[in-house]
């Protein structure tokens, strides 16, 4: 009677989301101070004030058509043009408002991305760990996702695995840097090697390969790391940017899609993409928020907090014994689990009221996801917890 797959995507719960009830319950049970719950992604640094004073001065101060209406399908012509200029800047491209794509968040725009190119079953390579959703997204636009595994001490690209991953039917790779779950953000030389690989293939089967850059942590970078712009070392890059992370604006549904106008076939390229939105019903992006991002496009994004949590929780489980990568940029740990079966070790640490997502959810078995948007304080006193569990592993 209805589609078995649209069923099993509604009715079945992702493990975030059954850990996270779970936290709600053991929270009714034995108190909020004494649940540890790293499961959510949702950021915790409130919206900045500059944002909440462009909201309200839009919404007392603008035509309430210009506001509340709709907009062309690419989004207003004067935001696109703000966030061009914004990205000029920052960047040195020479981007106009023909080259963004206005979007409801990188959801949105990466889907809008898998449909616009995919024909016929056509591949998708992501490297592993890597955002769970890609798998529901690639195929619910008749693609495929391919796994590629990662190097395990960095996190960056295993160049070996990842060329033999790459076929005729390869029609783009997702690149997810600063990266959900590991905190790696990809280097230089990595997007380097990784373009020199995609150039050749691109001529070997003579036909583009896009990397779809899947952006959302892009401001979320610490110790003045620099998270390389795909477009500077790939021509045919899309870059899908969101502000729900670096704005702490997740509900509000507002990002962009850059297509440079030196990819490959660049009118075929953004008309697909308006077609493709069109299609999946995206219709435009939120006006209002379209127009506050607008205004606060050259604004900083506060990451202080995410660092210092990020610093307190390596800390702590370093200590406690964990092997795990430094934080780099986003606000996920992804140390490795202290027994092989990341599951088994997950469940344990629940006997703790810790909450952690097995890294078998993220396409990388053997580790755990820690996500540290969450208070500091909570952090702070998960530590002699992590160290009791580290504890009852090297009894056995
Ligand atoms: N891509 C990655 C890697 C993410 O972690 C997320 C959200 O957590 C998204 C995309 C979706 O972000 P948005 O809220 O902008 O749709």
């Amino acid at each position: 009677m209805v589609n078995e797959k649209m069923l099993t995507l509604g009715t079945k719960k992702s493990t975030i989301r059954t850990i996270f009830e779970y936290g709600q319950k053991r929270i009714a049970e034995v108190g909020a101070e004494n649940v540890y719950d790293f499961s959510l992604g949702n950021p915790n640094v409130p919206t900045p004030e500059y944002i909440k004073e462009a909201a309200v001065d839009i919404l007392q101060t603008t035509d309430p058509a210009e506001v509340h209406g709709y907009t062309v399908a690419p989004g207003k012509p004067a935001v696109r043009a703000a966030i061009a200029e914004a990205i000029n800047e920052r960047f040195s491209m020479q981007l106009t408002s023909s080259n963004i794509f206005m979007t409801a968040g990188a959801a949105a725009a990466i889907t809008i991305c898998f449909k616009a190119l995919n024909e016929e079953s056509d591949e998708f390579i992501t490297i592993a760990p890597f955002f769970p959703e890609y798998q529901a997204f690639v195929e619910s636009v008749g693609g495929r996702l391919v796994i590629v595994p990662p190097k395990r001490e960095t996190f960056q690209i295993d160049f070996t695995a990842f060329e033999c991953s790459v076929t005729p039917k390869t029609k783009a790779v997702i690149v997810n840097s600063p990266n959900n779950p590991s905190g790696a953000v990809y280097s230089e030389e990595t997007i380097k090697k990784l373009a020199e690989i995609l150039e050749a293939k691109e001529r070997e089967y003579a036909h583009p390969i896009f990397i779809i850059a899947d952006e959302p942590y892009r401001e979320i970078a610490y110790e003045r790391i620099e998270v390389p712009y795909i477009p500077h070392f790939y021509k045919n890059t899309l870059v899908c940017y969101s502000y729900s992370k670096s704005f702490s604006l997740a509900g509000e549904r507002i990002g962009y899609i850059v297509v440079p106008s030196e990819v490959d076939g660049f009118a075929e390229v953004y008309g697909a993409i308006a077609g493709a939105g069109r299609v999946l019903t995206h219709v435009n992006a939120p006006s209002l928020w379209q127009l506050v991002v607008a205004r606060c496009a050259k604004k900083p994004s506060d990451i202080s907090a995410y660092e210092e949590n990020g610093r307190i929780l390596y800390e702590g489980l370093i200590e406690a014994g964990f092997t795990c990568l430094k934080p780099q940029g986003a606000f996920y740990l992804f140390p490795k689990a202290l027994e092989e079966d990341d599951r088994a070790f997950c469940e344990k640490a629940k006997k703790y009221d810790l909450l952690l997502v097995p890294g078998s959810d993220f396409g990388c078995p053997g580790h755990f996801r820690a996500s540290y948007c969450i208070r500091k304080e909570t952090i702070e006193q998960s530590i002699p917890v992590f160290k009791k569990l580290a504890e009852e592993y090297r009894k056995k």
